[in-house]
């Protein structure tokens, strides 16, 4: 099915950046610092275009026979005339958004120089990204000048990105030391805090709308890959709080099992949990087969008791307000809906870890009693 069909196509021919023109054409394209969630000039780092004027090859992880891993090219040129050196940058949809549409830097070179930059210092590239976003509209507003940046920030200017990637690794003044704490830690010294894009850390490529920005908001690892929020926004129109919070419990639940049996994500749709099971009774784990939803739930309960336990408290986590200005296909945000799938959701989560407290208490009876005795 990986390689038969046409299952992973999407993944090996442009890969995850096919992404930015689809949302680009619903109005969930994140660009400008979410200022705007579309824009003509996506096209320009589009999969389509990426591929056609930078792709070089196209790599694997280990053993995986898909290949969506796309390296892109950026060239350099020597002292001596028409020699060049060329390196290679891989890109992504996430990369694309971060380095690309984020900053409004829309030439795909341009992007790949701020990838690479980010890559040769250390940085994560989408948290790295979206701070520089905050701090570039954080200047156009005045909260912060030259002073603070070194270098001047504008939207699409690639160059001072680049430059602003080494003096955020470096910690280079008390400004840039903040930030690299966290775009909100900037923002609390130097105000900005309502166009902060950040959802628990800064957020990921998609401005779908509610469910997925509560997803990654509340979620464990606040990441795009802990849920499918995006998926469920961009297939339901009816606004169903307790429906969208019974699908990221469940989705989080199959990715919990599917991560546990060290799948790629990407293969969701082949590895089903019936092909799961059939893979655990060929190697003669017939238990576990037939009680993945019972383990995989298990597994989700004892992940929030762990998080818990480390002071996570969903009530704390605040939308910060620019997302409640988000304007996507279906409309403007509606702010008392994505207020009320936070609410239930924070609600299931708080369920899922009173159910590890029981687990574990039952598990720890035959203890006391033996002790007891
Ligand atoms: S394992 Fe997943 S991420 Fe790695 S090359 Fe295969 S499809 Fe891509």
């Amino acid at each position: 099915m990986l390689t038969g069909t046409e299952m992973m196509h999407k993944y090996h021919n442009l890969g995850t950046a096919e992404n930015v023109v689809v949302l680009n054409e619903i109005k969930a394209l994140p660009f400008r610092n979410l200022q705007q969630t579309c824009d003509p000039a996506a096209v320009e780092i589009s999969g389509e275009n990426f591929a056609e004027k930078t792709l070089l090859r196209n790599a694997a992880c280990a053993g995986c026979p898909v290949g969506c891993i796309h390296l892109g090219f950026v060239r350099e040129k020597f002292m001596e005339p028409n020699q060049y050196l060329y390196r290679q940058v891989s890109y992504d949809h996430e990369p694309i958004f971060a380095a690309g549409c984020m900053l409004a830097v829309t030439d795909p070179f341009a992007a790949l120089d701020i990838m690479e930059e980010a890559d040769k210092v250390g940085l994560d590239i989408m948290s790295a990204g979206v701070a520089l976003a905050w701090a570039t509209e954080a200047s156009q507003k005045g909260m912060i000048s030259k002073a603070e940046t070194i270098v001047p920030l504008r939207f699409g200017d690639a160059d001072a990105y680049q430059q602003a990637m080494w003096h955020l690794a470096r910690g280079e003044n008390e400004f840039y030391r903040l930030l690299a704490s966290g775009t909100l830690r900037a923002a609390e010294r130097f105000g900005g805090k309502d166009f902060a894009c950040v959802l628990g850390q800064e957020m990921a490529g998609y401005a779908t709308g509610e469910v997925f920005f509560v997803s990654q908001a509340l979620g464990l690892r606040h990441s795009h890959l802990d849920t499918g929020g995006y998926s469920f926004d961009q297939k339901h129109t009816e606004k169903d709080a307790a429906k969208a919070v019974e699908f990221l419990a469940e989705d989080e639940r199959s990715r919990c099992f599917l991560t546990s049996m060290v799948s790629c994500l990407f293969a969701r749709g082949v590895y089903t949990e019936s092909r799961l099971a059939e893979c655990l009774s060929a190697v003669g784990y017939n238990g576990l087969a037939d009680n993945i939803r019972h383990v995989s739930e298990r597994i989700r309960c004892e992940r929030w008791r762990l998080r818990m336990a480390t002071g996570y408290d969903s009530d704390r986590v605040d939308i910060p307000k620019r997302f409640s200005e988000v304007v996507t296909w279906k409309g403007p945000l509606d702010w008392d809906y994505l207020s009320e799938v936070k609410k239930q959701y924070g609600r299931r989560i708080r369920a899922f870890t009173a159910e590890a407290d029981r687990d574990q208490e039952k598990q720890n009876e035959p203890e006391k009693r033996g002790t007891l005795e």
